[in-house]
Order: structure tokens, then sequence, then C-alpha cells
């Protein structure tokens, strides 16, 4: 037996709740996986409070996970017991052991440590999809990220630099803007001190981006299109304020601009994506394009403290939780 954190029910981060949970010896195709370091993340905020609808009567929050393979079950001939594995899933990753589909699995380079692992797997794959997929950004791009000092928002700045685009930031105090500055952001908006649709203006010559990746919704929504150039992509990708509330398809008239919401699980469902997008991730990564280098790791029992910093906006960059 070993431990993990269930909510019973929907709520604050102290719905979590410290508990025996059952590992199954692993079945056809699956793998028993022994954590060593668990990525917490906003999804893990929607799932817990109830704004992502739960699949069971209980739910275990989590979805990036490192650790080290204990056993495999029939089927399985791509790991072995010894293996440094991680991976992305929607949920049930804040506990000890698990045993999980091996499909979801990657073994990890030497070079990338478990601690890293955790904090790049779901929020490094996603800045991959978005400057890759959701709007491909080319070398001279203007691009607005918002949360510029958060989890993704540090990852995705540098990558940005190395693509040649020109990254915008916006974060909520002076202590992010520096951190965002030194994460390859050319610009970073406080946006307590000012309008950030009106310097982003001022930045582009009035011109506008030709994308926004926008993380935190409902507050920010409206500026994010007020700053896009003509023809400019809006990517919704989170909601930290809240869902996106009063949203026309007729907003996106002011400029014949074009919106999308994507989700990462579908840009890694098929086993050639996954593998396709942690190999340029971990190549990112060993090349020091993008360093994974703001973490704060605590103990796996104090995810409730981790949600609530999150929450309240006192976290910059990634933070694991160590079981
Ligand atoms: P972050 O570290 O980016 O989130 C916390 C930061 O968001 C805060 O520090 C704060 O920065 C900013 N923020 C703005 N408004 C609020 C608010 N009302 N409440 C709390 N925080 C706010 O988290 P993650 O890196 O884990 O995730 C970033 C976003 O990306 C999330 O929205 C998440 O859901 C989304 N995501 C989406 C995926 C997808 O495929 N669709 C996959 C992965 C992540 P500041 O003080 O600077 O405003």
């Amino acid at each position: 037996m070993s431990k993990g954190l269930v909510a019973a029910t929907p709520g604050g981060p102290e719905v979590l709740s410290w508990e025996d949970v059952e590992t199954p010896a692993p079945g056809e195709g699956e793998v028993a996986v022994r954590h060593t370091a668990i990525g917490v993340n906003f999804i893990d905020v929607y799932f817990r409070s109830g704004l992502y609808p739960w699949p069971e009567a209980t739910m275990i929050p989590g979805a990036e996970a490192a650790g080290v393979v204990e056993a495999v079950g029939p089927g399985v001939a791509d790991f072995a017991p010894g293996d440094r594995v991680a991976y992305v899933a929607r949920h049930g990753a804040y506990r000890e052991r698990r045993t999980i589909a091996a499909r979801h699995l990657v073994k990890l380079p030497d070079a990338i440590s478990d601690v890293v692992a955790a904090s790049v797997m779901l929020k490094g794959l996603t800045a991959q999809y978005l400057v890759t997929s959701s709007y491909p950004v080319r070398a001279g791009d203007t691009v607005l990220v918002h949360a510029a000092s958060g989890g993704v928002g540090l990852l995705l700045g540098q990558w940005l630099k190395a693509i040649g685009a020109t990254a915008i930031g916006t974060a909520g105090t002076a202590q992010k803007v520096e951190l965002a500055r030194r994460h390859g952001y050319d610009h970073v908006i406080n946006y307590r001190e000012r309008d950030f649709a009106a310097a982003v203006r001022e930045i582009t010559n009035g011109k506008g981006c030709a994308a926004v990746y926008d993380s935190v919704g409902n507050d920010t929504w409206r500026g994010s299109l007020q700053s896009l150039k003509r023809f400019g992509m809006f990517v919704n990708f989170g909601q930290s304020s809240g869902m996106i509330q009063g949203f026309a398809l007729s907003d996106l008239a002011a400029g014949s601009l074009s919106a999308n919401r994507p989700m990462l699980f579908d840009y890694i469902a098929e086993r050639t994506d996954l593998e396709r997008r942690c190999a340029d991730l971990f190549g990112r990564l060993a090349a020091g394009d993008v360093r994974a280098d703001t973490i704060s790791c605590r103990p796996l029992r104090d995810a409730a403290a981790a949600h609530a910093d999150l929450e309240a906006r006192r976290t910059v960059g990634a933070t694991v939780l160590i079981p």
C-alpha cells in the first residue's frame, strides 16, 4: 500500500486528503512506476475545484510526473524495471506509486533529472505545441504571452527567443517582470501599472502582434484581441482568472482575427506525436535553448499548500512535489 492525495468532493485545497491508495499489479500493457517527482499545474486546480468534470467519484489530481519502473505487465516490450521514465496524463499523479498504461511513458535521457522532467512534461510540451502547431511562430514575429513568469510562461519566452521571435510578456509584480526578462522576453509589461493592450500598441508601433498566447482567460481576452495585428491569432489555452465570458465570434471581425482553444492531450494523442514532441523538447533542453531553472520543490504531502500558492499568484516558474 502506498500513499496519495485524494479528493472526495470538489472544493478548495483543503479537500486533498493524505490516504492509503491501492496500486494494482500491472495488467496487459501497463507499467508500475514509483514516482520520484510530480509537477504541480493549474489543470490540477481545475480538476480539484470541479471546474473540469471528474470521471470517477473521487479525484487524485496530478498531470505530470517522473519515476522509476518497478514492474511491467504482459505485452510491455519497451520498458523494464529500473528504467527512468516520465509522463503526462490528465490526473492521477499525486501519489507515491502508480500503475499506468505504457503508452503514456517516455524514457528519460541521462541529462534530464527527475525534477526537471516533472516540471516540463506538461508545461514544456505545452510550450512546444503552442509555438509549433497552435500558431507556428516564425523568426521575426512579435508574440504576446500572459503570465510570463509562470510555469509555462518562462519556458515559452525562451522558446520564442530561440525561434527568433520578439516576445512580449505580461506579469503582475516587479520581481516577476525581472524574472521574465531573464527568460527570453524582450519586453515585459506590469499589467497592474499599465494597460497591457496600450503598451503592446506602443511597443509594436501601432501594428500589434501576430499571436497572443493567453492562459489567463476572462480577465485578459478583450485586451488580447486588441493586441493583435490584422489576421492575428488569439490562442486561449487556459483560464487562471476564470472561464471566458461574453466572447462572440463577431469579436474576431476587428481585424479578420482567428481564435483557437487548444488542449495538449489532442497534440500527443498519437504515440508518434508524443515521441516527436518530446524529442523536440528534450533537444531544446539539451541544447540550452530552454532552461528549466526556476523550480520550487516541496513534499508531496504539502500539495494543498502548493495549490493555495499557485491560485494566489505567489509562485514563479514550476512547483514540483517530492514523494
Ligand atoms: P502559471 O504559473 O502560469 O499560473 C499562475 C500565474 O498566472 C500567476 O502567478 C499569475 O501571474 C497568473 N494569473 C493571472 N491571473 C490569475 C488569477 N486570477 N489567479 C491566479 N493566477 C493568475 O500556471 P501553469 O504554468 O501551471 O499554467 C499556465 C496556464 O496554462 C494555466 O491557465 C493552465 O491551465 C494552462 N495550460 C493549458 C494547457 C493546454 O493544453 N490547454 C496545458 C498546460 C497549461 P501574474 O501574477 O504575473 O499575473
